[in-house]
């Protein structure tokens, strides 16, 4: 396979450059801004990738790990990957790697919530974590870059920052949910600022 990035439709420096396998620019702009010149970071569609990378594999790791191989199989390029999911003990893990559709093809972030509000009513063992692994395709070799927020959920909604499991997922250490902080301050604990900070210290290491 090609080590190279000749299928880049956009070089515009002579910076080495990764794919970031994902459509969302708001993550693709926050990592490169880490990566402060020393890489440039760009997104599937800078590839013309429009297709939807295959997230078949039964856990977090392992979906990281099919995207960022399917994106440098079929493009040839350095590129990374993240796949995240939220993990709650009463549900043995649910829901896990089904967290964005958990409540079903089609269904949002609320149904998702309340899904989860009704399997957990009752429960008292209310220990969760939210869990991201990136995986690194780098000069053939492949690296992940693991990060975890350890919290609880609680038994109804707070707040009403952030995105999918934040109102009901409080970190452990904080009176506050995750959609009562702003973004700084959950990124400075979050799962995903983990493990993007530990992508970006080894990417500054080379
Ligand atoms: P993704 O792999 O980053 O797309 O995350 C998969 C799903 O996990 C999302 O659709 C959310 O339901 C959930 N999730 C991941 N990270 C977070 C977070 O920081 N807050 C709330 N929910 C999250």
């Amino acid at each position: 396979m090609s080590e190279g990035v000749s299928n880049i439709q956009h070089p515009v420096s002579n910076m080495h450059q990764l794919i970031f396998a994902t459509g969302n620019p708001h993550k693709i702009r926050e990592v490169e801004q880490l990566l402060s010149g020393r890489f440039e970071v760009l997104g599937l569609k800078d590839i013309d990738c429009r297709e939807e990378l295959p997230e078949t594999r039964p856990t977090i790791v392992g979906n990281a790990l099919q995207k960022a191989e399917y994106v440098h199989e079929h493009y040839g390029v350095d590129c990374f990957s993240e796949d995240s999911g939220l993990e709650i003990d009463a549900l043995q893990g649910a829901p896990g790697v089904y967290s964005a559709r958990y409540a079903g093809e089609g269904r949002n972030s609320d149904d998702n919530i309340d899904l989860v509000l009704q399997q957990m009513a009752g429960a008292t063992e209310r220990s969760a974590r939210f869990r991201t692994v990136i995986a690194l395709i780098l000069n053939g070799e492949t690296h992940t870059f693991e990060g975890v927020a350890e919290g609880t959920i609680l038994g109804k909604r707070s707040g009403s920052g952030g995105f999918g499991y934040d109102p009901i997922f409080r970190p452990l250490g904080y009176q506050q949910t995750f959609a009562e902080m702003d973004a700084a301050t959950k990124n400075a604990i979050s799962h995903r600022g983990k493990a993007v900070r530990k992508l970006v210290e080894f990417l500054q290491s080379l």
